[in-house]
């Protein structure tokens, strides 16, 4: 019998592909080299089989096997599988975005370093070294450890320098391989604060050891972190992992800082700052159980886990666990699936939980666990809607928002401005003859920049020079409007002479270490102003902030997209969680041209809770998510018409397959809402159905057919299951 691998490799094609297996066994998950169309290409086997349907004398050689060992564990093959099914995209280039870099390249794996005492280092007595502090530490820390990795050293503070003196003069060496990970006696480095009612209630309804979703709704400050903490601690002294997702670790490094200080564990990080190689290691480490807790961003949810023991989701409203490109997963809804494959808990914590979730914990599929009130005696802040209607405005702020911040800053407090736009202003336009600004390659206008002063477009990073006529009519008076964070630090900072203010907005972090700045800053506590975009919305702890403006509340009630009002209203509650964290009760203004909009009215008096059941209704009635499940198609092309033959055949095939069923509808194909962006014409076509299983058939099979179409091959194109933008 011929024996034959299949293999997934790295092609956006929808199939995988044959070879004639090597004489070893080969086992799934195991990296292979092949080559593909005159290419090498590192694929990952899939099965072993005796039946190929291609003749067997067309079947080239399996060029090298990579691993001795699966690469990949079966577990996280089979989730593969499922997003690969679910979200209709190629299994090859799935696995492919699970593995890092090195691997993906087909280099072999790299053994993670431990470090422990040589025998000399071991007759060593305790206080040998203690005119060098440093090498004392380490020389101590190994006394208690007996072996310390990469990370550890970190956890301890331990610099490479001093690690290398001590091996230098022969005291330590690295291990050969890893000892079993310590006794659980001495898992915990600080011990847990004593839960409140509402928190222990919570805490008792988890269960261990078999699957169930828990909805974690508590408001900001509520302590759902140590609900985390706690419930991680009950897993590890299991033997289990846990894994943690945030929305981005460069924003929340207080969330790693509690893990770490809480647990004598490995405790490693799975984001966009980790360098290649610590992402591999730190990859293994999860994959080979020496990880006993994960954090990471949503690419940590394709993250191999040994023993895998509970799944945190933090802020799970928040968009960025979406990917919005390749392959569009949702790190969330990859979870729960994962969690129920291998039977263990998962827990969604958010203060404003997105409709999807709210839904299913209303509908109880999750069990719903609230936490209502604040932890000690930190108050929730007052919320307060400030009309803007016949108000003289300086920068989109009203007198009394302005006089409210004075009062703010000379009690020594600080506060915090939230602007939704970076830069000057959105525009730049002609006095004389309304000539605006725009960018020649996307439908969009160009964003006035100070520092330094430019023109640029936010779709395509385009850059231009202010030009000092109107190229129209050749007047000299050019005028802004619209208003950005620049601005805003501009008119704050000459308002309030003696008080700093500080931006916070992609542009003045993209230094490396600049947001972190910035935030040390306000941490320190000193009275000042932070001005900032949604960056600052995140969950930071900043206590000596008491006044929060949100300086246009109105953004999102007319909004084109469906989800506008729903963000808005977690963005107004998320913000508004930054105040007040302290002993002081902190105060939110929301600046409006709509007091009375009886959705704001809802969320500002009832809280988020009845705002979103109140939108839950809405979505009902108008058969949206969460009650319909939506697919958008998306193309796009130089030419407008590539992009509409695409979509009405992917909209032909749809109809042919369901030619009147009451549970699908297809609208479209209509411009995206900016429909020009760097000389491409974008559609889309948006499906729903309130019948998934039917629609992931659907949508695969029309894939299947367009992906194999002529003008597939000339229009670029994509499918988002669950879209959210
Ligand atoms: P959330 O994650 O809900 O915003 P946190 O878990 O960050 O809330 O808790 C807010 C603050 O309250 C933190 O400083 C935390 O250390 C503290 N805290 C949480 N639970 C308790 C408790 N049971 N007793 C005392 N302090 C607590
Ligand atoms: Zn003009
Ligand atoms: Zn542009």
């Amino acid at each position: 019998m011929p024996n034959i691998l299949e293999v997934a490799l790295p092609v956006h094609l929808y199939a995988q592909f044959d070879y004639l297996a090597p004489e070893q066994v080969v086992q799934p998950g195991t990296r292979v080299r092949v080559s593909f169309n005159h290419r090498e290409l590192v694929g990952v086997c899939i099965r072993t089989k005796q039946h190929s349907d291609f003749p067997l004398e067309k079947l080239k050689p399996v060029k090298a096997v990579l691993d001795e060992q699966a690469c990949i564990p079966q577990e996280l093959m089979n989730l593969c599988h499922w997003g690969a099914i679910y979200y209709v995209y190629p299994l090859g280039e799935v696995l492919n975005l699970t593995l890092p870099k090195r691997l993906r390249e087909g280099l072999p794996e790299q053994k993670p370093i431990f470090w422990q005492h040589s025998t000399e280092g071991k007759g060593l007595p305790e206080n040998a070294l203690k005119r060098a502090p440093n090498q004392q530490k380490l020389h101590q820390a190994l006394l208690v450890h007996q072996q310390l990795s990469k990370s550890d050293l970190k956890r301890l503070k331990i610099n490479p320098a001093t690690v290398k003196t001590l091996q230098g003069k022969g005291l330590i060496e690295q291990a050969q391989s890893a000892l079993p990970s310590q006794p659980p006696t001495t898992l915990l480095s600080a011990s847990p604060l004593t839960l409140n009612e509402q928190q222990t209630a919570a805490l008792e309804v988890i269960r261990y050891h078999q699957f169930s979703c828990y909805l974690l709704e508590g408001i900001t400050g509520s302590g759902k972190t140590e609900i985390y903490l706690q419930a991680v601690a009950r897993v590890i002294q299991a033997g289990m992992q846990a894994l943690i997702l945030v929305p981005e670790i460069g924003l929340t490094p207080q969330t790693v800082s509690r893990f770490r200080d809480r647990f004598n564990a490995e405790v490693v990080e799975l984001h966009s700052n980790t360098s290649e190689t610590e992402r591999e290691g730190n990859w293994c480490a999860a994959r080979d159980g020496s990880a006993q807790i994960v954090i990471g961003t949503r690419l940590a949810s394709l993250c191999p886990m040994k023993r895998l023991g509970i799944i945190i989701i933090d802020e799970e409203h928040d968009a960025s666990f979406k990917q919005q490109d390749s392959f569009r997963y949702s790190a969330r809804d990859l979870s729960i699936y994962r969690a129920k494959q291998n039977n263990i808990p998962i827990l969604l914590g958010s203060a404003t939980p997105s409709l999807e979730t709210l839904n299913n914990g209303l509908q109880a599929r999750y069990q719903h666990l609230r936490l209502t009130q604040r932890v000690g005696a930190t108050q929730l802040p007052s919320l307060e809607v400030q009309d803007l209607r016949n108000q003289r405005l300086i920068a989109g702020l009203s007198p009394t928002t302005m006089e409210q911040i004075g009062h703010t800053l000379n009690a020594g407090e600080q506060v915090m401005v939230f602007v939704n736009r970076r830069g000057y202003a959105p525009a730049l336009l002609c006095h004389h003859c309304g000539w605006t600004a725009a960018c020649q390659s996307c439908d969009a206008k160009l964003t006035l920049h100070a520092h330094p002063r430019h023109l640029r477009c936010h779709h395509c990073d385009r850059q231009k020079a202010v030009p000092k006529h109107c190229p129209k009519c050749r007047s000299p008076e050019l005028m802004h409007r619209g208003l950005g964070t620049e601005q805003t630090e501009e008119v704050l900072a000459n308002q309030f002479k003696h008080w700093p203010v500080i931006r916070i907005d992609r542009d003045s972090t993209s230094k490396k270490g600049a947001f972190a700045e910035a935030l040390q800053r306000l941490r320190d506590g000193a009275p000042c102003i932070a001005v900032g975009t949604q960056m600052l919305a995140k969950g930071h702890h900043l206590p000596n902030i008491t006044l929060v403006v949100i300086v246009d509340g109105d953004q999102g009630l007319q909004s084109a997209d469906f989800r506008g009002i729903e963000k808005l209203g977690q963005l107004i509650v998320q913000v508004a969680g930054r105040a007040g964290r302290g002993e002081r009760k902190g105060k939110v203004i929301i600046q409006s041209h709509t007091p009375d909009h009886p959705i704001l009215e809802l969320l500002l008096q009832k809280g988020y809770h009845p705002f979103a059941r109140q939108l839950l209704s809405e979505r009902r009635n108008a058969n949206l998510p969460p009650y319909t499940q939506l697919a958008i198609f998306r193309a796009e092309s130089k030419r407008p018409e590539n992009a509409i033959e695409l979509l009405e055949l992917a909209r032909r095939l749809c109809q042919q397959t369901f030619p009147a069923s009451p549970t699908f509808t297809s609208l479209g194909p209509f411009p995206a809402l900016v429909e020009k962006v760097q000389d491409r014409y974008r559609y889309q076509l948006q499906l729903t159905s309130t019948n998934r299983k039917q629609l992931n058939r659907l949508l695969s099979q029309v894939t299947a057919t367009l992906s194999d179409h002529a003008i597939a091959k000339r229009t670029r194109w994509s499918l988002d299951v669950d879209g959210v933008e």
